[in-house]
């Protein structure tokens, strides 16, 4: 599979025009339609550390009433999709036009989106409670539908990437060092007696403490593919414990 790092990808996602409170909801999910774009429109790199605030409807109300030139009073539109808000205006007194935007975007990507979606994952957090938490106290978010598509477009991508980068590194400098390699394997499963059959098979570098490969399969077949990963990439074992 070709990883698609986040600085190339934008996400076409046809926003919904009309200008009033639009509720998040499953089957209002629009199609995303995943397009590449230049390496140079993801710049903004301070929006995951930069501070957000939780802001009730009526103190942005108390914000936009009124034209900032002149002070007449202002009847400003609406726009909510999933965590992003737009307000519009114009001013019939002076003609000043009032634009303003909750949080910044990749093209057509909602960073508050991604970034809430990244929380979610980085956190190991279950993603129904989270979003429930969300309506309970209604926060404006995206739904189940949006956090998976993120998900699968850009999350899962980018740990992948990173993944492998941080292995090739390893890989590098244990061929680097010379020594050949003392791994041990042990398989994680679920519930014994349940599904214990299948599991996560990891093999980790006893003198580094590292995890070297992980391999999604049945417990045996986890250890060939990690062992053979592992001789393919040039690395030489001195011995193996398996557990
Ligand atoms: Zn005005």
């Amino acid at each position: 599979m070709k990883l698609r790092p986040l600085s190339s990808i934008l996400i076409s996602k046809k926003f919904n025009d009309s200008f009033s409170f639009i509720e998040d909801d499953e089957s209002k999910d629009p199609t995303w339609t995943p397009e590449f774009v230049g390496p140079n429109d993801v710049n903004n790199n301070n929006a995951t550390k930069e501070r957000k605030f939780i802001v009730f409807e009526s103190c942005i109300e108390k914000l936009i009433q009124n034209c900032r030139n002149c002070g007449q009073d202002l009847a400003c539109l609406k726009s909510v999709k999933d965590s992003f808000l737009s307000v519009s205006g114009h001013c019939v007194n002076c003609n000043d036009v009032f634009e303003w935007e909750s949080q910044p975007q990749f093209g057509t990507l909602l960073v508050g989106n991604l970034i809430i979606a990244a929380a979610i994952l980085f956190a190991g957090c279950n993603v129904r409670k989270i979003l429930r938490l969300f309506q309970h106290a209604s926060i404006q978010t995206f739904s189940e539908r949006t956090f998976n598509n993120l998900q699968t477009l850009y999350l899962i991508p980018t740990i992948t990437s990173v993944y492998r980068f941080k292995q090739n590194q390893l890989f590098r400098e244990i061929k680097e060092s010379g020594h050949p390699l003392r791994v041990g394997g042990d398989a994680w499963c679920c519930y014994p007696g349940y599904t214990a059959k299948y599991g996560s098979y990891s093999v980790m570098d006893l003198t580094r403490l590292k995890i070297l490969d992980i391999q999604l399969v049945q417990e045996l077949e986890g250890l060939k593919r990690c062992l053979a990963f592992l001789m393919e990439e040039g690395l030489k074992l001195s011995n193996c414990h398996i557990w």
